[in-house]
């Protein structure tokens, strides 16, 4: 471990059975949630917003002031949902905080009901990760059988109901309206927005949906005081994170750290890029953010460094690519997955990503003409911004981008007729 590492809630994953309520509580778990029963739901709001506490879903939007829309004077009922339907190509962080300490989410699911005043709690997940929703299952049993969730819990007269929920596996349920449609049993399609879900979620009453890392979060918080979150990370974006790094890097796996650390700083942690080989180009946030390249190595990961790089921070999902890889290669492979999973409700969308993958196979086969770079080119604009949700805007992001970067590469396509590149080399396409 070195200095540039703050493992916090991944600082317990090597603990001997972790996943376990005995082991979560010989650490000091769920004493935040004594705390926090004992203080004003309004403080806890208040406390989250100082902290800085910013959404890790990927939108970093300030999850105190997200909770502080909650209008406590609708007499509907209010729902906190979890959004663990953690589907980004490359992010990889919710589903082993999960697995290795389901409790620390219990814990942040209770005490962040109890600040939105909400009786039941959904757990969404991702329906392919069963190992996942087992683990989360027992925990939440765990949990009940302690009487931290139920009827008067601790003697506070607060009652709230968890549910664990197995989605079916579609990307588009990881979009919140989506989610919430999926939930109440419909096919899981975007809404409009406005209302947001804080107004009109979950069978249309008040509802904060938060992602499994931001709820995490907030035990901490609890337990250590806003100073202590905003001591970590830059001035705008506050607190330690998890970074997941995967592709042609020495040691992938996940890498907590403050908001603000460099790629290279990472990378020197993780053994850097596979031996023998340099950085090519690199996603900060999946596949639904614009690529950036070698040149941007000492961009600071919050959401101000990275978007001042003309990129987003997203979802932390560090995907690395050596000068092996073809990046028309790894363009097309994620188009191909967003024309895959678009719902279909939208026409940009449903009709945009499969024109995108005609022309970029075209290009990737090295067919066509150079003025096909202006048709897809064209594609993006006419997709970016009209489409229901951000999943079309994700699948235009890496496509613009690795044009800026690498226009001669699409061309060296064309003069090839096909890819210049020895598919082998890569390793990550098969
Ligand atoms: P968004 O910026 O539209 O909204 C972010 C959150 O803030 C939502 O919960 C929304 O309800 C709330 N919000 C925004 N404005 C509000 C307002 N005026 N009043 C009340 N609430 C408001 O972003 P989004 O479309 O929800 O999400 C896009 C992000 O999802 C992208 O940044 C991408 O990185 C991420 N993403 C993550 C995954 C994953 O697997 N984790 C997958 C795909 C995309």
């Amino acid at each position: 471990m070195t200095d540039t590492l703050t493992p916090v809630l991944s600082d317990n994953w090597d603990q001997e059975r972790s996943w376990t309520l005995e082991a979560y509580e010989s650490t000091g778990g769920y004493g935040a949630l004594r705390t926090a029963l004992g203080m004003a739901p309004d403080d806890l709001i208040s406390l989250v917003k100082d902290s800085g506490l910013r959404g890790r879903g990927g939108a970093g939007f300030p999850t105190g002031m997200k909770w502080g829309f909650i209008p406590q004077d609708n007499p509907k009922p209010k729902y906190l949902v979890v959004n663990a339907d953690e589907s980004e190509p490359g992010t990889c962080k919710d589903m082993p905080l999960m697995m290795a300490s389901p409790h620390t989410l219990v814990e942040g699911v209770i005490i962040s009901a109890f600040a939105i005043r909400a009786e039941h709690a959904f757990i969404y997940v991702r329906g392919e990760v069963l190992h996942v929703i087992r683990r989360l299952q027992r925990a939440v049993q765990e949990a009940y059988l302690a009487g931290h969730i139920g009827k008067d819990i601790h003697g506070t007269g607060y009652n709230l109901e968890v549910t664990v929920h197995a989605g079916a596996g579609a990307y588009i349920c990881g979009e919140e309206t989506a989610l919430l449609d999926s939930l109440e049993g419909r096919r899981g399609q975007p809404r409009l927005r406005p209302p947001f879900p804080a107004v009109a979620g979950l069978y249309s009453s008040p509802t904060v949906i938060n992602n499994v890392e931001s709820i995490a979060s907030v035990p901490v918080i609890v337990r250590n005081g806003a100073d202590w979150f905003g001591s970590m990370g830059t001035e705008k974006s506050k607190g330690m994170t998890l970074y997941s790094l995967s592709g042609h890097v020495t040691r992938p796996g996940q890498y907590e750290a403050p908001l603000g650390i460099t790629l290279r700083q990472l990378l020197e942690v993780a053994g850097g890029v596979r031996e023998g080989h340099e950085l090519k180009f690199w996603t900060p946030g999946g596949s639904s953010t614009p690529i950036l390249t070698a040149a941007h190595l000492d961009v600071p990961l919050d959401y101000e460094g990275v978007g001042a790089a003309g990129s987003m921070l997203g979802t932390k999902a560090l995907q690395i690519f050596d000068e092996t890889t073809c990046v028309v290669r790894a363009t097309l492979r994620w188009t191909e997955f967003y024309k895959h999973e678009s719902c279909g409700k939208c026409t940009p969308c449903r009709e945009g990503t499969w024109w995108l993958v005609q022309t970029l196979a075209r290009l990737e086969k090295g067919q066509g003409t150079e003025a096909d770079l202006e048709k897809v080119l064209d594609q993006c604009d006419n997709i970016l911004g009209r489409s229901f949700c951000a999943l079309a805007d994700g699948a235009v992001s890496p496509i613009a981008s690795s044009i800026e970067y690498f226009r001669d590469e699409y061309v060296a396509h064309l003069e090839h007729g096909g890819c210049p590149f020895d598919p082998a080399a890569s390793t990550l396409f098969a």
